[in-house]
């Protein structure tokens, strides 16, 4: 299948370009030409599939034409070797929990397939030439591409994280692992990192020097694989017989986990409608609102992964809906809540029904709780595992959360990192000796 570009000022990409460039020439994020709906008999079957399984029929609705099904198999399985368990929170509300992988976060998922895309399309191309993976993170994605990444040959990732405004556990997930892959402590804001990236795919110089490529969302092997846990949902509420009028919230920073659920919708997932919950970070919340997208600059919230002023997947959901904002609007709502309605959430959440939420968590439940309708199931992501963010969540609640032993054994290891400005200039030559 050919991918274009959101801009539709570059040239059609098969997806291992795609994959390899991450974003188009012409700046815009690559979309499938096509978006299967898969068949009735997958939806009536759903109940009676493993993750694996299910996952596995959408990859091949995704990705059939391009990679041969056993071949799409072996990524599929080996990138889902943790469960997605769906936890009844209240009656009507069911979390859906993307934190059994190894960085304890959903990233995990489009991190690990798109590591083990990327090597599948390499093997035996680009010879003697190193891949160069660029990726800012917020805390999360650095976390999960460098532990997607770590150890894979012809390789080399490079993650921008701003200074000072990730979690010390976050921190220890990618400045601890060494061999493959780099730290660079970016003194600015997320968005400046994000920059960065960006400026780099767009450097003729560089691009003709280094085979550069991202792990952000906007790369499309990471994102659309997104797509698998809403149908393991879907799955899992029809084992309960609670999958009439399943409403989905997603705690939104960058958009590309809200996107893939709107991609699930196309190939037939039947979710009555969606919901984008924000922190502080409200260009979206005041898009849905207004008709008017006016990105800005991020403010630092406790849900920090979601600190995103301009979220590079908007481009996405314009581009599902042909820009038309009541068509956006008809399907998907938006809420934006302070960091005192999330303190304020968890507390009376773990109160209530005694569930741990984490601050992205939280978020997504209480614009669950505030919006949802009599006959309808709610189904928001709990997207980590709240020991990661573990001072924030034990000053909140008064409690002592146990680190999991994959989180605890990250903390132990010496962190190094590079330290980096917002010039580009500094970057770029950074990259020159770091790439070869
Ligand atoms: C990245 C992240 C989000 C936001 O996901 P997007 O796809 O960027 O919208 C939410 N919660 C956590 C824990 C994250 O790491």
């Amino acid at each position: 299948m050919k991918y274009y570009s959101t801009n539709h000022n570059a040239p059609d990409a098969t997806l291992a370009e795609a994959v390899v460039k991450g974003l188009a020439a012409d700046n815009g994020l690559y979309m499938p030409y096509q978006i299967k709906p898969l068949p009735q008999s997958f939806f009536d079957n759903i109940d009676r599939m493993s993750f694996q399984e299910i996952a596995f029929e959408v990859a091949k609705g995704l990705f059939g034409d391009d990679i041969p099904a056993d071949d799409l198999k072996t990524i599929v399985y080996d990138t889902l070797a943790f469960d997605a368990p769906l936890v009844e929170v209240t009656p009507d509300i069911y979390a859906l929990e993307l934190f059994h992988g190894p960085t304890l976060a959903f990233k995990d998922v489009g991190a690990r397939f798109m590591a083990r895309m990327l090597r599948y399309f390499l093997a035996g191309k680009a010879e003697g030439k190193t891949v160069n993976v660029l990726v800012a993170t917020s805390g999360d994605t650095g976390s999960a591409v460098a532990n997607g990444f770590l150890g894979v040959d012809g390789i080399k990732v490079h993650v921008l994280y701003p200074k000072g405004k990730v979690s010390a556990i976050q921190e220890c997930q990618f400045t601890t692992l060494g061999r493959n892959i780099t730290a660079l402590e970016v003194d600015g804001t997320f968005d400046d990192c994000q920059a960065l990236v960006k400026k780099a795919f767009l450097d003729e110089e560089l691009n003709s020097k280094f085979l550069l490529t991202s792990a952000n969302s906007i790369n499309v092997a990471r994102f659309l694989p997104q797509a698998f846990y809403y149908f393991n949902a879907y799955a899992q509420l029809k084992r309960l017989g609670e999958e009439n009028e399943m409403v989905v919230t997603v705690p939104s920073g960058n958009f590309g986990n809200l996107s893939a659920a709107l991609i699930a919708k196309r190939m037939g997932l039947p979710v009555k409608r969606f919901i984008a919950a924000c922190n502080s970070n409200r260009p979206f919340p005041d898009y849905i609102e207004s008709g008017v997208y006016s990105p800005r600059l991020s403010v630092a919230t406790i849900a920090n992964a979601m600190d995103v002023g301009a979220p590079s997947n908007f481009a996405r959901i314009l581009d599902l809906y042909a820009g038309s904002h009541d068509a956006i609007a008809a399907e998907i709502s938006s809420v934006s809540y302070s960091d005192a309605d999330i303190a304020e959430t968890m507390k009376q959440c773990y109160r209530d029904t005694g569930y741990l939420l984490d601050p992205h968590g939280a978020v997504a439940f209480k614009a669950t709780e505030a919006s949802l309708e009599r006959g309808e199931t709610g189904v928001f992501l709990e997207t980590a595992h709240p020991a990661k963010f573990k001072s924030t969540v034990d000053e909140i609640l008064g409690t002592d959360i146990a680190l999991p032993e994959r989180l605890a054994a990250f903390t132990k290891g010496t962190k190094q990192s590079v330290a980096m400005t917002t010039s580009f200039a500094d970057f770029a030559a950074y990259l020159n000796t770091a790439a070869r």
